[in-house]
């Protein structure tokens, strides 16, 4: 089946989801996970109207916004994977948004690095909801204190929180760690940070992710396929 087609049947999954949630679905946008994937699936599914996109990997991202440098004005990319420090400059002066800041350094060197003149970069910072299982993401405990020191940087412009809860079977055992995602960006705009984004939900747990409120849910698998790590 198409990466057109696919597009579709998670549209429909976001608007269902949003529907019991009694949500407006254009509250949820849908990010494009192509790590892995060609330019050419991109491209296909520009055409099919998808027009933000998520890389993990720097060098792959970067080689793919440089084959799709025509469509650059009108594709928002997003870096959602582990960043090293000697990888910031890159993401700095290439992408629109970064998910997976859980790092003070980081976000430093990114605020550093972002061009002179050119918007603020958008981050989240990923935060651990899972416990043990899971090693990226700041504690909760210390997501405040990292949100603070981060909406002080001039070159970023803080819009919420991201996660990547681990597996679960039953769709309220994945919305546990979902709520408590949303708990934190309570707690951090009651204190007084303006955030808009919750970055959750991902092929398996979409519809959990929107019933708790998710504003951006990351999808790779449904719309492009089962992933190849061989090359
Ligand atoms: C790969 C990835 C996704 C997409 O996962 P799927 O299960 O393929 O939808 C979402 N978020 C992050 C951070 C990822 O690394």
């Amino acid at each position: 089946m198409s990466i057109a087609h696919h597009l579709a049947e998670v549209r429909q999954r976001i608007a269902q989801a949003a529907q019991s949630a009694s949500r407006d679905p254009a509250s949820v946008r849908l990010l494009a996970v192509s790590k892995t994937f060609p330019a050419g699936d991109v491209r296909a599914a520009f055409d099919a109207g998808q027009r933000a996109f998520g890389e993990n990997y720097v060098q792959e991202g970067v080689t793919k916004i440089a084959a799709l440098a025509e469509l650059r004005g009108e594709i928002e990319w997003h870096f959602i994977g582990p960043l090293q420090s000697n990888k910031t400059k890159l993401v700095a002066e290439q992408f629109d948004w970064v998910h997976s800041i859980d790092r003070l350094k980081i976000a430093e060197r990114l605020s550093a690095q972002r061009p002179e003149g050119a918007a603020a970069l958008n981050v989240c910072v990923q935060v651990n909801v899972s416990g043990e299982a899971s090693k990226s993401g700041v504690e909760p405990a210390d997501a405040a204190a990292l949100a603070h020191a981060i909406a002080a940087l001039p070159g970023l412009r803080l819009r919420g929180l991201m996660a990547i809860p681990e597996p679960a079977d039953t769709l309220d055992a994945q919305r546990a760690p979902h709520a408590r995602l949303r708990g934190l960006m309570d707690a951090l705009r009651a204190d007084g940070l303006d955030l808009d984004t919750l970055s959750m939900g991902m092929s398996a747990d979409l519809e959990a992710a929107v019933l708790e409120g998710a504003t951006v849910v990351r999808i790779g698998t449904a719309i492009f396929g089962a992933r190849d790590y061989t090359n």
